[in-house]
């Protein structure tokens, strides 16, 4: 019988292949989180994992091990794999908060669950949809020049959802990168932009003004997460409709944005949610009012969080503000096969569970010292 015997949890830090802009003057200089390994008693393995985001869940690695070894994993050990659905909600209430530390648990039962029935994750969270994901890139350099070098490049390579980040800047040379970028992925390509709450009501009227023309798909997160009432007024300036990230982490900020006008759809992600079930629930909700859905792993999750990212992409209802994934900004991986995005889209990986296996000597070299 598949009882759950041990877990380990182990905080990790993987280099970007570059620093990376996270708005504001946030720069991600080594890519924190943990891994989770879930083991029944007879052998299967199931892993997890979810990067810490300090400024968005405001989780740092150390705290994630703590909460998933003493709030998490004694609730896990002895339970059996068929009674993961009375688990959950235990999981749910044993501390609050902590949603990437939950993401990571949740993501390891499904892998596991998949393996022991035999069947892909995205079977377990309702059957794939579609199995080729568009993938966003995201471009967010200390200049103009490298944001429309990386663009070009990515467009070569048949990538065309883009999203710039904006805020860093003054705000015309954010307006000046809008335009250049516009110009060098055409006039067909996807560019939203994301301004990370660091903008003002008068910097975002200054931003819409005069990029009216550009065809934004949206405009991400332009205020500060709780200010539904100045992305209303917002919603009223702007072209393109606004997406909430920072501003959406549980399903009732869905229903508070849409009841005060504040967004026309979302950014979800599972370190935000408290995990893929949870996220599916949110995507499933979104799409019945008539919103919007991006999914999106956090800066920077290797293949084994992105491989999760991909089956719950499969089998949401809709994903027309497409996918944002990041393993491919990182030098190094811990599964034995990364995930590469091949002419723009990510494919569903097969086989049970996750369909990628992690390699545990990767996981040991990466550990933090
Ligand atoms: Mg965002």
């Amino acid at each position: 019988m598949a009882v759950i015997r041990a877990i380990e949890v182990t905080a990790i830090d993987l280099p970007p292949l570059r620093p990376i802009n996270l708005g504001g003057r946030l720069k991600l200089e080594t890519a924190e989180g943990v891994v989770v390994r879930i083991e029944t008693g007879d052998g299967l393995v199931g892993w997890g994992e979810s990067a810490a985001s300090p400024n968005l869940s405001g989780e740092i690695s150390e705290g994630m091990v703590a909460a998933i070894r003493r709030f998490l994993a004694p609730l896990l050990i002895g339970g059996s794999l068929d009674r993961l659905g009375a688990l959950r909600p235990m999981l749910e209430r044993a501390i609050v908060g902590n949603p990437a530390a939950k993401a990571a648990v949740d993501l390891a039962l499904l892998d596991l669950a998949g393996r022991s029935a035999g069947k892909p994750v995205c079977e377990l969270l309702g059957g794939a949809r579609r199995r080729q994901m568009a993938v966003m890139r995201m471009l967010g350099n200390a200049t103009i020049d490298q944001d429309v070098a990386e663009a070009d490049a990515a467009r070569r390579a048949g990538m065309s959802v883009f999203k710039l980040k904006v805020g860093t800047r003054a705000l015309e040379d954010d307006v000046a990168a809008a335009r250049a970028v516009r110009a060098v992925i055409g006039p067909e390509a996807k560019l939203s932009v994301d301004a990370n709450t660091t903008w003002n009501e008068d910097t975002a009227r200054d931003f819409a003004r005069v990029t009216g023309t550009l065809r934004l798909a949206y405009v991400e997160q332009p205020l500060k997460a709780d200010d539904l009432a100045g992305m209303a007024c917002l919603a009223e300036v702007f072209a393109a409709p606004l997406c909430a990230d920072e501003g959406i982490g549980r399903l009732a900020d869905i229903e508070a944005h849409h009841k005060a006008g504040a967004a026309r759809g979302a950014s979800l992600k599972p370190i935000k949610l408290g995990g893929y079930i949870a996220t599916k629930a949110a995507a499933e909700r979104c799409t019945a009012l008539g919103w919007h859905v991006n999914l999106a792993a956090k800066i920077a999750e290797s293949s084994l969080a992105t491989a999760g990212l991909l089956h719950l992409a499969a089998a949401v209802p809709a994903l027309d503000w497409d996918l944002t994934t990041t393993n491919h900004y990182l030098a190094a991986d811990i599964v034995k096969q990364p995930l590469a995005v091949e002419n723009g889209v990510l494919t569903l990986p097969e086989g049970p569970g996750l369909g990628v296996e992690v390699d545990p000597a990767k996981v040991a070299e990466f550990r933090r010292r």
